[in-house]
């Protein structure tokens, strides 16, 4: 399967926080192959092992952003809660899908009212994410029960995974499949290499709440060394001066030298700088600091981890659609194969 067919597979399966079954389930089957064996920890993180002795995790998180139902109106109209971060700005008007009770997919629309009837300065304002709705087409609020929708049913916008151009993919939710497939892609290359460390691969749940899945897993199987893989925020648009840029879409991996949730070792970003410019592999620093990450609850966890990060720049996460490069992502995958290779260096 090419890269960007299982980039589609993993961005367009649903898991809002907290219900993570779907993409859990499809990387499962996509890991499977690779390791010598997976397990669901009480959370729902998938935890997968290969080979023996002291161990070196990957984490990258399988949640995304979305919202739960919070009330059904009587005329059958949605409000939701916010599951992570959202810019309100960008909410109404976009398509969202809703998983119901039983699995079902519901299609909904973010809805607005007319602006042929609202006054123009109402027009301007952004409408506060309380006083939304989401119209699934239900006429009552007993119809809406019956597609299955129920307070608590997670939704979140979708938009299929699609190449906007030749090497450029968009789509939801890359924030963190984008790194669920860097981990992927690592355990494959690597599949023939004998490693002299037990690697374990966290896909972890609940990152947008706060870290959650990682810090549990962490505890479980206590790593000597930890590398997080994300999809981070590319801001290199209209508007933005250089210096406020977190990374830049078409320069490489992002090595995080800090961010609100670690300062990395240097004997960490030093390593990566090394294997990158050993593999001729082009790279850049995610400025900091901004965001936190899954190594931020590793690092702190039993009695301490080497931890880093590497991301993908992704632009325009923790909104309707994202957008990144496919040579990043490959540049990524290299960085982070070359890191598997010799991290047994920073076990001494
Ligand atoms: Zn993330």
């Amino acid at each position: 399967m090419e890269l960007f067919e299982k980039l589609k597979r993993l961005s367009d399966a649903f898991g809002v926080a907290g219900h993570e079954d779907e993409v859990r389930e499809t990387i499962r089957e996509m890991a499977a192959p690779y390791v010598d064996s997976c397990e669901v920890d009480p959370l729902g993180n998938l935890i997968c092992y290969r080979g023996e002795g002291p161990t070196v995790m990957l984490d990258a998180h399988m949640d995304e952003v979305g919202f739960l139902v919070r009330w059904i109106e009587a005329d059958g109209f949605l409000r939701v809660a916010p599951v992570g971060g959202w810019d309100e700005r960008l909410l109404p008007g976009h398509r969202v899908v809703i998983r119901a009770r039983d699995g079902r997919k519901v299609k909904g629309i973010i809805g607005a009212a007319p602006p042929h009837i609202v006054p123009r300065e109402e027009r301007r304002k952004t409408v506060p994410l309380e006083d939304l709705f989401v119209d699934v087409g239900a006429g009552s609020r007993e119809e809406a029960e019956g597609m299955g929708i129920a307070i608590g049913s997670p939704l979140t916008i979708h938009y299929p995974c699609d190449l906007l151009r030749e090497g450029y993919a968009t789509g939801k939710a890359f924030d963190d499949r984008v790194g669920c497939l860097v981990a992927l892609e690592a355990l494959r290359l690597t599949a023939a290499d004998r490693l002299p460390y037990r690697l374990v691969v966290n896909f972890a749940v609940g990152e947008e709440l706060g870290l959650r899945g990682a810090k549990a897993a962490a505890y479980r199987v206590a790593p000597r060394v930890a590398l997080a893989l994300e999809g981070t925020i590319g801001a290199d648009v209209p508007g933005i001066p250089e210096a406020k840029q977190p990374t830049r879409l078409g320069k490489g991996p992002a090595i995080t030298v800090a961010d609100r949730s670690i300062v990395v070792r240097p004997r960490m970003v030093e390593f990566l700088e090394r294997i990158a410019r050993a593999e001729g592999i082009p790279f850049q620093y995610k400025l900091p600091v901004y965001g936190g990450t899954d190594a931020g609850a590793i690092h702190t966890e039993r009695g301490g981890t080497l931890a880093g990060v590497v991301s993908v720049p992704c632009r325009y996460i923790h909104s309707p659609v994202s957008l990144l490069s496919l040579a990043d992502l490959e540049a990524t995958i290299r960085l982070v194969v070359g890191f598997l290779k010799r991290a047994e260096e920073l076990l001494g």
